[in-house]
């Protein structure tokens, strides 16, 4: 019986991963990776040697079958995406999808994700919140922000640092100036920062200090 375990990597701070996961990383037959040259860099830093696969996101629908037949001929596998938790706005889900079809166990690995440290960062209330990871680009977002706008819960997005005085504006559009907001960045890393106000505020913050790095918006409820 083969076994996949998903395994959550650092998302700043390398010493942000479990010893269960430094031993599995240690222990299974190969890993699938989302870019083998940054996983690589951790398994380095940790003096860890495995066998790594690449398991790109533009390669996943192409590539399943081949490394489902790969774990199957396995005993222990491990499924990385280059930070946080596979899956979550990463390559994971059709593999995870398909290893429950075809019989093989699948053993999440609780760890590093940008959600909940943004999340519980932000001050605001969590009894419940929506996920929506990144918002399309172009075709589809002001429909997205529209059902937002009867959002009752808080909002949790991913965004870049290209669009986030966008997405600041967009806010205000739809949800109103008055929207409480924090803006969670680099988070786990040197120049970590929590950005909180009305949308207005923080644009007026990044017009003297222009967006860097990576990104997590937290909206408060709507109340
Ligand atoms: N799988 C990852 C996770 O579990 O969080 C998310 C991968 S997604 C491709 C990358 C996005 O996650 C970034 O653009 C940013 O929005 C968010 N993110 C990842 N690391 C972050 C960090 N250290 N600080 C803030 N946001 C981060």
């Amino acid at each position: 019986m083969s076994t996949l375990y998903i395994i959550p990597t650092p998302i700043g701070n390398l010493e942000d991963i479990t010893l269960r996961a430094l031993r599995l990383l240690k222990e299974v037959d190969f890993i699938l990776a989302e870019d083998t040259r940054t996983t690589k860099k951790l398994l380095n830093h940790y003096e860890i040697q495995n066998q790594l696969i690449a398991n790109h996101i533009h390669n996943e629908h192409k590539a399943l079958q081949g490394h489902i037949d790969r774990i199957k001929a396995a005993r222990a596998v491990a499924l990385v995406s280059d930070a946080g938790t596979p899956a979550i706005s990463d390559p994971g889900f059709l593999l995870v999808r398909e290893c429950y079809l075809q019989g093989i166990d699948v053993v999440c690995l609780p760890g590093a994700t940008a959600i909940i440290p943004a999340i519980v960062g932000s001050g605001f209330p969590l009894n419940s919140f929506v996920f929506e990871g990144f918002l399309p680009h172009k075709k589809g977002r002001q429909t997205k922000w529209k059902q937002l706008a009867d959002e009752q819960r808080t909002i949790v997005l991913y965004e870049s640092p290209h669009r986030i005085v966008k997405c600041l504006k967009e806010i205000q559009e739809f949800l109103g100036e008055e929207r409480q907001v924090c803006v969670a960045r680099e988070l786990s890393k040197l120049h970590e920062e929590f950005l909180r106000g009305t949308a207005g505020e923080i644009i007026a913050h990044f017009d003297k200090h222009p967006p860097k790095g990576e990104i997590v918006v937290v909206i408060d409820a709507n109340k």
